[in-house]
């Protein structure tokens, strides 16, 4: 049985394989700009391409291809979506600090942000929906939009419907680690962005793990493969959390699945259905992978399972138990939580409203999730008038003399020693 600490990493690329070939690819994009972009494509993706991107009227055409069933259901995600982050906008009040010194905060968006939104093994119009929504609410001034080439040189038809909703006229055929460059330095088609958002595989989130410290591009968080960890019991419905395991799995064969139960026997019970699960999936042989890098625990009660999550801070946790009240409080890492036997993370992934762009690889330590503030810069203000220089004068005076810095002390002092009005 592996100690804890080896049993909780994942995705560390011990002998940097994966790190140098991003490095390379960066390095290319830098160099070699579009022309790289084109280069990789073919390379990576088996395509061809012509041009870079999908401009407004064949994303216009490509939308008008959805069937009547698929728009209405991605339209009442964006719906839901839209509520959830519009209710995250909250206006801070003005605080006088002392009489005469007042301060605040106040957001901005940022101006460039650039979405990735991945299509390798399975186009996502739903991480579409979950960083172009907050983005759009934000009021970011300009929106770089990147996704991979399909077989046939362009976009899947969801996501043009996306881009439809959310008044989004470009998009560029460039995927993994190349994109994540082109938007952190920019190429002759595609604009530098301040901030670079989106899930990937492991070649995406390197990537954006090494252009943080070398470009002046922020990223959202080290978001790379799919993971949950689902807390079972005796009240568990081992079919629901099968499925639950199963649906993380099919992600890619990267995602990793954790149950972790206080029963032996639950255990056993949901590893069968899975097996029954399992051979009926389309995507069985990439869930099948993805569950050789799985495994259980079997704790002596919940709250040890809730101690090992918390060490483990999944991306998604499940607490798959009638005990989950109980538990909220114990919660302390963890990117998104789903509570109950009925709430699978597959609501959460589509269209109950909360964000699935959440922090993996044990990030959710440090990291939220998406939100509408990722997109938001929060700026601070604060306004003196003549009796706030009184009162703080000579608070800031005393500190800036102990730390040896006059000039600091006399930016003060000027001011107390003479008379204005006080709204000067
Ligand atoms: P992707 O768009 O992330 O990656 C596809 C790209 O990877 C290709 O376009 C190609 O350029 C690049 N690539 C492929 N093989 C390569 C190689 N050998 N060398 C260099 N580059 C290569 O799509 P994907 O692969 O389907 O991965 C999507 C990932 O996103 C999954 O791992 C999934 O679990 C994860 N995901 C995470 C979240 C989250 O919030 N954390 C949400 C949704 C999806």
């Amino acid at each position: 049985m592996p100690d804890i600490e080896t049993l909780i990493a994942r995705n560390i690329d011990p002998d940097k394989t994966i790190t140098e070939r991003v490095e390379a690819i960066i390095s290319d994009v830098k160099t070699n700009g579009d022309k790289a972009l084109f280069d990789f494509a073919e390379r990576f993706d088996g395509v061809k391409l012509e041009k870079l991107f999908i401009g407004a009227g064949e994303i216009r055409e490509l939308a008008s291809a959805i069937g009547e069933e698929q728009k209405s259901a991605i339209d009442t995600a964006y719906h839901n979506i839209r509520l959830f982050h519009e209710s995250q906008y909250k206006k801070e009040d003005k605080i006088e600090t002392m009489p005469g010194v007042t301060c605040w905060r106040d957001s901005r968006p940022i101006e460039k942000v650039g979405l990735y939104i991945p299509g390798g093994s399975a186009v996502l119009p739903s991480t579409f929906l979950m960083l172009g929504i907050p983005a759009r609410i934000a009021g970011c001034r300009e929106i770089i939009v990147c996704s991979p080439p399909q077989k046939d040189g362009g976009i899947n038809c969801f996501l043009a419907y996306v881009a439809t909703l959310l008044d989004i006229d470009r998009i560029y055929l460039c995927g993994g680690a190349q994109a994540v460059a082109a938007m952190a330095f920019g190429t002759e088609s595609i604009a530098k962005a301040d901030k670079i958002f989106g899930p990937g595989n492991q070649y995406v989130t390197r990537a954006k793990t090494i252009i943080q410290s070398t470009s002046q591009t922020a990223i959202d968080m080290p978001a790379g493969p799919s993971e949950v960890l689902v807390i079972a019991d005796e009240s568990s419905v081992p079919a629901f959390v099968a499925a639950d395991l199963l649906a993380q799995a099919e992600h890619g064969p990267d995602s990793q699945a954790v149950l972790v139960s206080n029963a032996e026997e639950v255990i056993n019970e949901i590893i069968e259905k899975l097996k029954q699960q399992l051979e009926l999936l389309p995507r069985k042989d990439i869930a099948a992978k993805a569950l050789a890098n799985s495994y259980a625990v079997l704790t002596d009660d919940l709250r040890e399972a809730m101690d090992f999550s918390n060490r483990y801070a999944p991306e998604h946790l499940i607490l798959a138990t009638d005990q989950w009240r109980d538990l909220i409080s114990s919660i302390s890492n963890a990117g998104s939580v789903f509570l109950g036997n009925l709430t699978p993370e597959s609501a959460g992934d589509y269209a109950s409203g909360t964000n699935h762009t959440l922090p993996t690889s044990a990030y959710a330590r440090s990291y939220s999730g998406v939100s509408l503030d990722s997109f938001l810069k929060k700026i601070t203000f604060q306004h003196i008038t003549a009796e706030g220089v009184r009162n703080i004068a000579p608070t800031v005076e005393v500190l800036a003399e102990l730390e040896g810095l006059q000039a600091h002390k006399n930016a003060m002092a000027v001011r107390r020693t003479m008379s204005y009005e006080d709204n000067y």
